[in-house]
């Protein structure tokens, strides 16, 4: 399983439609301080369900809508779709894509979708927990994170990797 592409419009600084069509198997974005490198892990994380502000760097949901600039307006909501190559059918769909969207809209209002439906929180959440991407710890290392696993306890640090191996609910 691997990311083909993320689309995302109004989210923190991309007012406009952007999408990125993610190349197997490394992708690298360059861009100077303040460009939204950062911005674009965020809206991974947030369309596959994190619901922590702080992770997030947001101190509501609505800091994910742009908020406008020196020359363009601010935006009424936020988008985000994950598109996953499916070919190794890891979601079980015998689909060759997944599709992952969440919106969220200035009345705080949210919606999920799975491949184009409308879909509850949890349905997303289930989906994400039978691959493995349900566990927030390590598919995502953030920006200054490498050195959170470093000075990790060793039973913070056995616990990850319990997870990894996928052994953590035995
Ligand atoms: P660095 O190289 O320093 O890590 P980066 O490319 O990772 O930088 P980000 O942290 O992704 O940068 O982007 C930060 C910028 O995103 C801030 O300057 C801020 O102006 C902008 N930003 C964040 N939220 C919003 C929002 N809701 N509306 C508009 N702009 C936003
Ligand atoms: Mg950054």
């Amino acid at each position: 399983m691997y990311l083909k592409s993320l689309h995302i419009q109004g989210f923190k600084t991309f007012e406009q439609s952007t999408t990125l069509e993610l190349a197997y198997p490394v992708v690298a974005i360059v861009g100077p301080n303040g460009s939204g490198k950062s911005n674009l892990v965020d809206a991974l994380r947030w369309t596959l369900c994190e619901q922590n502000l702080r992770t997030l760097r947001a101190r509501s949901m609505l800091d994910l809508i742009f908020s406008g600039s020196a020359t363009r307006h601010p935006v009424g909501y936020a988008e985000s779709e994950v598109v996953f190559n499916n070919e190794d059918n890891v979601f079980r769909t015998g689909t060759d894509t997944v599709s992952v969207a969440r919106r969220i809209f200035r009345s705080k209002e949210s919606d999920f979708l799975i491949d184009g439906h409308d879909v509850q929180f949890r349905d997303v959440e289930e989906m994400l927990s039978s691959t493995g991407l349900g566990f927030r710890h390590y598919p995502f290392i953030g920006q200054g994170e490498m050195n959170r696993i470093f000075t990790m306890k060793p039973e913070e640090r056995k616990a990850l990797f319990e997870e990894v191996a996928g052994i953590s609910e035995y």
